[in-house]
């Protein structure tokens, strides 16, 4: 596409032969730590062919992943590449879905891999696996900011049109809490990403928008809306990758440990979620 991902691959490719050194020692350690510097000789060979995977994510979860001046930027992309640059695989780009694409997508092989803050839970457990958890969130309950709707649990949405994102940890909450008790199932309003959804909100057309913590945040900074309550669901994203694809699944989880060690994670976290 731009300038901007031919530079990214080049510098992938420039850091992918010392790479592997340190994701060979970080895959047989407890984490690699130091096993970078002085642990030489494993990754020496270098007639390899490093694999390529590329990478699935949904845009219009700011910070995660969103769409500036039509670039995909965010924190899982930003994350997802650095970790990969931590292991022997060479990263070949993003493809954009729709969130409830995003496991289809990886099942029928048309991505290697998923970076879209997404929760790690039993269901999704039973289709695809999921690397070591990178973030934290509980869901929470978005309204707007002028309104005189200021709902403080779960029982005073009674009644009221409430908008989520399909296929989400968000929709779920919806589903299970409200649907057929507090709201019938037309008063859930189910969108196709999460911008739609806190527009309609600011349109009238939902009284609240169910929605992981950072992203509410997020949105709240930069549009009429604010958190009313948080509902803690105490989710955990991690990135997700097909069952039988156990190599790909260990070398994020070191490259994952190595971005930490490195204090790479927390500049990110400053860069993205700091004030
Ligand atoms: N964390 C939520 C989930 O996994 C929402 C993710 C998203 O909308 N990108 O369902």
């Amino acid at each position: 596409m731009s300038d901007r991902s031919l530079s990214r691959r080049q510098y992938l490719t420039s850091v992918g032969g010392a790479a592997v050194t340190l994701s060979v020692a970080g895959c047989m350690g407890d984490g690699g730590s130091g096993s970078g510097d002085g642990g030489g000789g494993s990754g020496s060979t270098g007639t390899e062919q490093a694999p390529s995977i590329t990478a699935g994510t949904a845009p219009g979860f700011p910070p995660f992943e969103m769409k500036e001046g039509g670039e995909l930027v965010g924190f899982d992309i930003d994350l997802f590449e650095a970790v990969v640059s931590e292991t022997e695989y060479q990263f070949d780009g993003w493809s954009e879905f729709e969130f409830d694409s995003l496991i289809p997508a990886l099942t029928n092989n048309n991505i290697d891999a998923i970076a879209a803050g997404m929760t790690i839970n039993e269901k999704r457990d039973e289709t695809i696996d999921f690397t070591d958890p990178y973030y934290s969130s509980d869901q929470a309950i978005v309204v707007r900011e002028d309104g005189d709707f200021s709902p403080g649990s779960l029982s005073d949405l009674a009644d009221r049109p409430i908008g989520a994102q399909k296929g989400t940890t968000g929709e779920g909450v919806v589903q299970d809490e409200l649907v057929g008790d507090e709201i019938t199932q037309n008063q859930y309003n189910a969108y196709d990403n999460y911008v739609l959804a806190i527009q309609d909100l600011q349109n009238g057309n939902v009284d609240a928008v169910v929605i992981d913590v950072p992203v509410a945040e997020t949105f709240a900074k930069n549009r009429p809306v604010e958190i009313a309550f948080v509902y803690e669901t105490g989710e955990k994203f991690g990135f997700g990758v097909r069952t039988d694809d156990d190599e790909l699944t260990s070398a994020l989880n070191s490259g994952l440990s190595a971005v930490r060690e490195s204090g790479r994670y927390e500049e990110l976290t400053q860069k993205w979620f700091g004030e």
